[in-house]
């Protein structure tokens, strides 16, 4: 049984293998064996992979329907709950408002009536307007000529816009456009944090994620499921107060030990 099944499979068969799983067989992803510093962090990014893969399965991140809905996500879901940005999302979906065009065409007041639901509502319009016209200015608006810009010069262009940091960008790069950036989050850095695993550096954002992309192969699909599986995690098991009870991966986390 195939529990991993990939929008792109065909070509993921090529790159993967399979193994057993106590609840079948998995479709595991490609993970890098030449580590930079040592030859233990990649076999534990692999092994947490695999445990939470089979603990909660796949997690069919980013729920939208086009690239640009995944990028006013991104904005959207910035200090808040992802239901409360889906509700913002769901407004201008019901205005027929979800595109770059009608967004610039719309009054920065209207828009922060409509993603009210998002908070910061004021502050948010503003970004998604800032983004809109990046969007305008980059591609003019076709999103598919992002194709044939590089991954590096999106990401830089990305950060000079109003409202943009690394974790909104490379959401936006990896969710929205498909390229192989990790995306790093607090949630990310409180589960590796207390598994034990350490950056080598000051715990920086770049840090956390050289962590992942010098240990793992550049794999979007695998950078996709890996992030939302930290997210799932975080939520069910490993919260601020962490329920290690509930964890499926207390035997290889070095913080659990104390709290069982
Ligand atoms: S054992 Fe506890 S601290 Fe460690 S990952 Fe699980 S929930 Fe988090």
């Amino acid at each position: 049984m195939f529990l991993f099944i990939y929008g792109k499979v065909e070509e993921y068969h090529t790159k993967a293998k399979l193994i057993s799983s106590p609840v079948g067989m998995v479709i595991t992803c490609r993970f890098k064996h030449k580590p930079m510093n040592n030859t233990v962090l990649p076999n534990k990014l692999e092994n947490i992979f695999k445990r939470l893969f089979s603990c909660y399965g796949r997690q069919h991140w980013w729920p939208g329907e086009t690239p640009f809905e995944v990028m006013a996500g991104a904005i959207l879901t910035q200090n808040t709950a992802w239901e409360n940005a889906s509700r913002a999302v769901g407004n201008l979906k019901n205005c027929s408002a979800l595109n770059p065009r009608a967004l610039q065409q719309m009054s920065s007041d209207n828009l922060a009536l409509l993603i009210r639901p998002s908070g910061y509502f004021n502050t948010k319009a503003l970004k998604l307007k800032s983004l809109v016209d990046w969007l305008g200015q980059t591609c003019g608006f076709n999103l598919s000529l992002l194709e044939a810009l590089s991954t590096d010069h999106i990401r830089h262009s990305l950060l000079s816009v109003h409202g943009i940091g690394p974790e909104t960008a490379d959401s936006i790069l990896l969710y929205a456009l498909g390229r192989p950036v990790f995306v790093i989050d607090a949630y990310t850095r409180r589960i590796i944090s207390r598994i034990g695993i350490t950056t080598g550096g000051d715990d920086s954002y770049d840090d956390y994620q050289r962590l992942f992309m010098a240990n793992l192969e550049p794999d979007a699909v695998l950078y996709n499921e890996y992030h939302a599986l930290l997210v799932k995690h975080a939520k069910i098991s490993c919260k601020k107060q962490p329920d290690c009870k509930s964890c499926c991966i207390t035997d290889i986390c070095y913080s659990c030990s104390g709290r069982i």
